[in-house]
């Protein structure tokens, strides 16, 4: 591997690795992007380049200005990291109840923490907005925008999936992963359509969140809830418009958290719930395509972001998650 020049460089190009318990289980191959190996551990900082670079390019941004961002964290750390190697400097807003390793990591990032309390999307207090209105009073400040600007789609289209085409070598039946902002699934799903139309997209979606029926039945309506931090949309962001969805699955935390732990324990890859919920995805959509399928999915971020957490036994039987071998 050749020797990058800068921190920035480090960001995309990452590995691709087969997944050998959900291929065994899916009578397929399952192929997990690994996200964590970004610089910032998760799939947001390609996003947090694409916008930043995006508002340099659009004027919006001098220097020593100021990026402001409503985050579930990951998008948070990403802009930091990139706002570091760049000279500005980040106010990220997040609910309270994101996992303490997020926090810690901003704060240890130089970023100026705004905790607010969870809120629907329709609350003024909502994290979305109250970054909007910070970025508003803020002199020299941007906000980043990221559920609404498709730089953030964009870095996927042109980034991810080009590299996992060409790590697949063009033989690829069939991708999906869950939705924040919609930035991954929307630009994966157009970036590989535009190389084979018949690469099946599908959306992975958790319980507590709207899209699953709107796109089965064209109703935005959620049911249940769920503990995954930075996945679970309630509306149609710019993003996800013209997202390019063949099929859907609804994913429960059980379900989910059944392929951390085996990930975890068969494989020693230690990823987060967002994650889980991705490879259960891509081993229900292996199933619906046929036997030897090669379906690729994203391994979000790291699971060491929720040692406190998701990796946690006793905040675990808190929120009533058990694996089949505890
Ligand atoms: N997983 C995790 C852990 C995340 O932080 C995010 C970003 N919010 C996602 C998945 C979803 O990515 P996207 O915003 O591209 O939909």
């Amino acid at each position: 591997m050749a020797i990058v020049p800068d921190t920035l460089a480090l960001i995309g190009n990452t590995p691709l690795v087969r997944l050998k318990g959900p291929s065994e289980a899916a009578g397929a191959d399952i192929f997990g992007k690994c996200e964590f190996a970004n610089p910032g551990a998760s799939v947001k900082d390609r996003a947090a380049l694409f916008i930043v670079e995006d508002a340099e390019a659009r004027g919006a941004i001098a220097p020593g200005g100021t990026i402001v961002e409503g985050t579930a964290g990951n998008t948070g750390i990403g802009l930091a990291l990139v706002a570091n190697a760049k000279g500005y400097k980040t106010i990220i807003v997040m609910p309270e109840t994101q996992s303490r390793e997020k926090m810690d990591t901003l704060r240890a990032l130089g970023a100026e923490l705004v905790l607010v309390p969870a809120a629907p999307y329709s609350n003024p207090g909502h994290f979305v907005h109250t970054s909007r209105r910070i970025a508003e009073e803020t002199a020299n400040a941007v906000w980043a925008n990221q559920f609404d600007n498709i730089a953030n789609r964009r870095a996927h289209v042109v980034g991810t999936a080009a590299e996992i085409w060409e790590q697949m070598e063009g033989r690829i039946d069939g991708f999906t992963c869950a939705v924040g902002t919609g930035g991954t699934l929307a630009g994966v799903g157009l970036g590989l359509k535009e190389r084979d139309e018949r690469v099946r997209i599908a959306l992975s979606d958790p319980h507590g969140a709207a899209l699953y029926e709107y796109y089965a039945h064209g109703e935005l309506k959620s049911e249940g809830s769920s503990v995954a931090e930075g996945i679970g949309q309630g509306r149609i962001t710019a993003n996800l418009e013209g997202a390019p969805i063949d099929a859907q699955y609804r994913i429960s935390d059980a379900e989910g958290y059944q392929w951390v732990r085996r990930l975890l324990d068969e494989e020693g890859l230690c990823l987060g719930l967002s994650s889980g919920i991705n490879v259960a995805g891509a081993i229900r959509l292996a199933r619906d395509i046929g036997p030897g399928a090669r379906v690729a999915t994203i391994l979000c971020d790291t699971g060491f972001r929720y040692l406190s957490t998701l990796h946690n036994p006793e905040w675990r039987d808190a929120k009533g998650l058990v694996a089949a071998t505890d």
